[in-house]
């Protein structure tokens, strides 16, 4: 197992013999790393998995097919080699809007300025600019702001004509530059959530061992839906994660997360297009949400931006990590620190200090939701409750479910066990699935012979990674018979012969 490799040098940046962090050495709130220039070496990825990534992210805005290619085929060799589960997220583009490009170095502005947007391509300039949104001069309406590059430049919509021309003043920004990214805080876009480049990415990756596929700029629960559709029709094990960039799906997050398998609370747009000072709170509010209805959620971006030029985090950025664990986070992602920044490997390295000693210093933050009532699956839930309760009362080592479909590794680790959640199933695309959820350990295991069976080579396991030893409790928990595949239906204390 991966607990057993190598030797962690004392130099931070090198990519070479680093020891890999034992099983029991991995904090409970995970580390995702967006895969970019600057990380996709198999000789990088595997050191960053060593540092703690537990999950990497293709970002499909960016690069192309063949480049994702060899990425995918790096971290599977690295998962089959060390015996590992690290998970690969395809991120959608979603209906992300661009200027096109510009005359050289961009259009320098001054506030007071008059621009025409045009749905025409053509070289941007002052006269006119193209935006890849075809009904962009229907959609928007006079006093509508429109912000490119994150806000960086901020224009208002003056007229339009209906058809494919808009005249936009400039408020405030300093030069318009080639491809830059567009929001409009104040307009319902019509664009469809799945655009033409997001249905031919995702062509490709459902013939690739995809875990999580995230869609960007949900609006509805109906978009999680629609994509669902195309998974399923597939028969792709992926699970769906919805990315929360928009005011309206702020408005309706219940409903998106209970369409959805897990959520990313993507700060960056999300920043753009509501004002800032809310972002605190809407990230507070859908960490609870989403723990109470046991959907693992990602709090993304900007979490070490500076570490993309320094190698060192600031203080408030190491702050901001820690109040995400605090605030319950299942995983934390790393954006252009991993894909494009100077030192990939310090900032995974300062991100799992932050969170171990963030998780060692608060003690337990005892989140325990109440099981939900109204749900189908109610008395499954009250098992998944009761192991997790119990494993805190008789202070046992952790929880170890057995599980197909994924159900009792989300709800155990839903109630946020003081110990640990060892995670045993047969589904491999499951358990790279569940490398992003809060305190889950996996472990390949498919045999389905009897209950007692089962659990002695669960105990056995353990044994072997040096995760339990004589006198330890356990909480095993799954559903009998094996052979039937339930839902999970039984809990047991096993002390450690
Ligand atoms: C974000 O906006 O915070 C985000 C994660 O999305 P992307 O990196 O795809 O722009």
């Amino acid at each position: 197992m991966l607990g057993h490799i190598l030797s962690l040098p004392l130099s931070f940046t090198n990519f070479e013999n680093i020891r890999y962090m034992r099983i029991d050495e991995r904090q409970k709130t995970k580390v995702i790393a967006t895969v970019g220039p600057a990380s996709s070496t198999y000789k990088q990825l595997k050191s960053l998995v060593a540092a703690g990534v537990d999950m990497f992210r293709l970002n499909f805005s960016h690069g192309v097919h063949e480049d994702k290619l060899k990425i995918i085929s790096h971290v599977t060799r690295i998962n089959e080699e060390n015996g590992v589960h690290i998970g690969l997220l395809a991120d959608l583009q979603g209906p992300k809007l661009r200027v096109g490009q510009m005359e050289g170095d961009g259009l320098k502005l001054k506030s007071g300025m008059i621009l025409t947007f045009t749905n025409t391509v053509c070289v941007g300039n002052a006269k006119k600019v193209y935006m890849s949104y075809a009904k962009f001069a229907q959609d928007v309406h006079p006093g509508d702001r429109v912000l490119v590059d994150d806000g960086k430049v901020v224009l208002r919509v003056a007229e339009t004509n209906g058809v494919d021309e808009v005249k936009l003043t400039v408020v405030h920004g300093d030069v318009l530059s080639s491809n830059k990214g567009v929001n409009l805080p104040d307009t319902d876009v019509s664009l469809p959530c799945l655009t033409e480049k997001d249905l031919t990415d995702l062509k490709f990756i459902l013939t690739q061992p995809f875990n999580w596929i995230a869609l960007s700029f949900v609006r509805t629960p109906e978009d999680m839906m629609d994509l669902r559709k195309y998974v399923d029709e597939a028969g792709h094990p992926a699970k769906l994660m919805a990315k929360i960039e928009k005011p309206q799906a702020v408005k309706k997050i219940k409903k998106i997360i209970k369409a959805s398998n897990g959520v990313m609370i993507a700060r960056g747009d999300l920043g753009v297009e509501m004002p800032v000072e809310k972002l605190p709170g809407i990230q507070k509010k859908i960490i609870k949400h989403c723990i109470q209805w046991a959907r693992p959620v990602v709090v993304a971006t900007q979490m070490m931006d500076s570490m993309i030029v320094n190698p060192s985090p600031t203080r408030a950025e190491i702050t901001d990590v820690a109040n995400a664990v605090l605030d319950g986070a299942d995983a934390l992602m790393l954006s252009g620190e991993t894909a494009v920044g100077k030192f990939p490997l310090p900032v995974v390295k300062y991100m799992n200090r932050i969170i171990r000693e963030t998780e060692k210093s608060s003690g337990y933050l005892g989140f325990k939701p109440k099981p939900i009532k109204r749900s189908s699956l109610f008395f499954s839930d009250v098992v998944c409750f009761n192991s997790a309760l119990t494993a805190n009362e008789i202070g046992a080592v952790g929880v170890a479910g057995l599980t197909v479909s994924g159900y009792t590794a989300f709800k155990v680790s839903s109630f946020r066990p003081k110990g640990s959640i060892f995670i045993f199933s047969g589904q491999k695309a499951l358990l790279g699935a569940l490398s992003i959820c809060w305190g889950v350990k996996c472990f390949y295991y498919d045999k389905f012979s009897s209950t007692d069976e089962t659990i002695e080579d669960v105990t056995t396991i353990l044994k072997e990674n040096k995760l339990v030893k004589p006198g330890d409790a356990i909480v095993n928990t799954g559903s009998m018979p094996i052979s039937k595949r339930l839902k999970t239906n039984f809990m047991k204390v096993t002390v450690i012969e």
